[in-house]
């Protein structure tokens, strides 16, 4: 273990795209897959964190051990397959897709993630997920310290989530293999990818803006997927603050961190977001952000916002 980079009292705020400064107790950058292996094999619960783009960690630290896998970042070529490690960025995928003339990837353009962080939220966008052209994952199975390799049904994809998110603390992904469609020309694969990226310029606010992507899951009802920002935008919660954080004006369902935000200001956002569309909607929002983090009185809200 004595070679892998690790980091002690570490500020994780370059390690969420919400910026929120978290101090965590021990801090992992594994960058080959022996040492990934070995860092789980030994390490205790550990938290395993892509980009950070869908995670709000706790303002009051982490205790658990962190793993960053941003580092492993190697992709294996052989179309219309292509291999990746978990740590490798979703736009790159994206634009070496492009490069190879195949298809499917191209929402990947705009998702400011991991490849394993896409998997285990089975991110997706523009009527894409990572889910459509996924042939295998390599998984670490926590409960009994093994390796396997799981198979789209394994995977249990639904909206915004996996087998991996439905059970925090289990399952590693290390590795990912995709089947992609040969696509006819290249022009369509790139203007689908320029319009997902414009489409953001013109509706998200920009990292710039620092925010960790949808706070709440698009609800349904009566088999009907509901716009959440409509929602919180008809609550008239656009521009809501509490501390340093904000509703987004542009789009209601992304949550802003706009001077010095705390987990507890983003926590109280979504809880007064959650009861205002419940209020006037009777539709209990769900969040689609991941908190990690043991403070006693933001897990008690966080139960909460959980349960509706
Ligand atoms: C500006 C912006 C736009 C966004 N747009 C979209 C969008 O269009 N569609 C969409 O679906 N999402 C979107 N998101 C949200 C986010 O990018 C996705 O949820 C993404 O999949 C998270 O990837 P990540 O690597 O950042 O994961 P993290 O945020 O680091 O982690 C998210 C969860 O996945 C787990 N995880 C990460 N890596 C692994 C791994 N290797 N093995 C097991 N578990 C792992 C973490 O423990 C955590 O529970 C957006 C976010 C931002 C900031």
């Amino acid at each position: 273990m004595k070679e892998i980079e690790h980091r002690m009292n570490y500020n994780l705020k370059a390690y969420n795209t919400l910026r929120v400064s978290s101090i965590a107790d021990d801090v992992y950058f594994p960058k080959t897959m022996d040492e990934i292996k070995l860092l789980l094999a030994n390490l205790s619960d550990p938290v395993i964190v892509g980009n950070g783009s869908n995670i709000l960690f706790s303002s009051a630290g982490v205790k658990k051990p962190v793993i960053i896998t941003k580092h492993l970042d190697k992709v294996e070529v052989k179309p219309p397959y292509i291999s990746a490690y978990a740590g490798v960025a979703a736009p790159k995928l994206a634009t070496m897709a492009f490069e190879l003339r195949l298809s499917g990837f191209e929402f990947l353009a705009g998702i400011p993630a991991t490849l394993g962080g896409t998997i285990a939220m089975n991110a997706g966008a523009d009527a894409q997920a990572i889910s459509d052209y996924f042939e295998s994952a390599c998984v670490y199975d926590a409960s009994e310290d093994k390796i396997k390799e799981f198979s789209a049904q394994d995977m249990e994809f639904g909206y915004r989530t996996s087998v991996i998110k439905k059970n925090p603390g289990r399952y590693v992904v290390l590795s990912a293999k995709f089947k992609l469609l040969e696509a006819d020309s290249y022009i369509a694969i790139k203007e689908a990818m320029d319009r997902t990226v414009e489409k953001r310029k013109n509706t998200q606010p920009s990292l710039k803006e620092p925010n960790i992507g949808c706070a709440f899951k698009n609800p349904v009802k009566d088999g009907q997927t509901i716009s959440a920002g409509k929602l919180i935008d008809e609550a008239g919660l656009k521009g809501h603050l509490e501390g340093g954080a904000m509703v987004y004006f542009n789009h209601a369902n992304f949550i802003i961190n706009f001077n010095e935000a705390t987990s507890m200001d983003y926590i109280n956002v979504m809880r007064q977001v959650q009861m205002s569309v419940f209020d006037k909607f009777n539709i209990m929002l769900e969040p689609e952000v991941v908190y990690i983090g043991s403070d006693k009185k933001e897990l008690e809200l966080w139960n909460m916002l959980i349960k509706g």
